[in-house]
């Protein structure tokens, strides 16, 4: 007998949560520690769920959203392992392997933004949608996608944090800092290349800094190229740079602006506000969708 509740792990390059959580998405219990080792880490997260099962009696399933390149394919020998990554340590980690052995649970394995997409759909901003995007922009920039129902995969997963976009040299010199393709999304956006480019850290640059035009613009040129890709019917944008409040309407004005017109729905046209929108579970995003990877794999079991 399983008690009902589930196991849940944001796993993140700096660090990783665990937490148990209930059907509904509520987290009861939650605890974070720094990305280390793949063994010393893997190792608390074991601890941490053997002792809840301690608490509450074994869990239903686990959860594991977490950062990658990794392999989400249940048919392929290194299903849940990480893939190439320039994380020390961390290339060919048998996540799923190391929890399975030690806790033999259900697993449900996914990126951290496609488990975020997946809490989104069921508890935060994008209930009753079939296809939308989640992006983090943050340490770095993922996307999630939720297509026609079912997160996508492909070939491995989603990289729309490393799509390359136009860069006006001229208009900013900065040459990116991604360490495989310097100025690709990621290089020239996330939080870090924000702190470089400018110098003090994106939470310190003031409202009026330069710096928001230019980051609303490359979120834009991605947004618009992804809309033309996916269709989405929303688009949730996560992570801490988006907590910047004067930058999601940036964003959206300028989206506008590229897309000239040209994809005619009026969830665009008249109510961008409710298009590109933050998560609606707020910080609650990564952990919840870890749940929901969770609750996945037992209905799938
Ligand atoms: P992580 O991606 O590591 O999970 P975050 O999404 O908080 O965590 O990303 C951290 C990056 O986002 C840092 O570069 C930080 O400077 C930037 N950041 C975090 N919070 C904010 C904020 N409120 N405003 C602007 N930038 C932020
Ligand atoms: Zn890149």
């Amino acid at each position: 007998m399983t008690n009902g509740l589930f196991g849940a792990i944001e796993g993140g390059g700096t660090k990783f949560v665990c937490a148990v959580g209930t059907a509904d998405g509520q987290i009861l219990v939650e605890t974070r520690f720094p990305t280390t080792t793949p063994d010393e880490t893997l190792g608390r997260a074991i601890q941490f769920f053997q002792e809840q099962s301690t608490t509450f009696g074994k869990l239903s399933s686990l959860g594991i959203a977490c950062f990658g390149p990794l392999d989400p394919t249940p048919s392929s020998p290194t299903y849940g392992h990480i893939l190439a990554t320039p994380k020390p340590g961390w290339t060919g980690a048998d996540v799923v392997g190391q929890m399975r052995a030690a806790l033999a649970l259900p697993i449900g394995f996914d990126t951290d933004v496609n488990g975020a997409a997946l809490g989104e759909a069921r508890w935060g901003a994008a209930q009753g949608l079939s296809t939308f995007l989640y992006f983090t922009i943050g340490t770095g920039i993922g996307g999630g996608a939720m297509v026609e129902g079912k997160l996508l995969h492909g070939l491995i997963h989603p990289e729309m944090g490393h799509v390359l976009l136009p860069h006006d040299t001229v208009r900013d010199p900065f040459p990116g800092i991604c360490p495989f393709h310097g100025d690709c999304f990621e290089g020239l956006a996330s939080g870090p290349a924000l702190e470089k480019r400018w110098g003090q850290r994106a939470e310190t640059l003031p409202t009026d800094h330069p710096a928001w035009k230019l980051e609303a613009h490359y979120v834009a040129l991605a947004m618009a190229g992804f809309i033309c890709a996916f269709s989405p019917q929303r688009i949730i944008l996560g992570g801490g740079v988006p907590q910047q409040p004067h930058l999601l309407p940036m964003v959206r004005t300028e989206t506008l602006a590229l897309l000239a017109n040209y994809i005619q729905a009026e969830e665009i046209l008249d109510h961008i506000e409710r298009y590109i929108v933050p998560p609606g579970l707020g910080g609650r995003a990564g952990i919840a969708g870890a749940v929901a990877l969770a609750q996945q794999a037992l209905e799938e079991a």
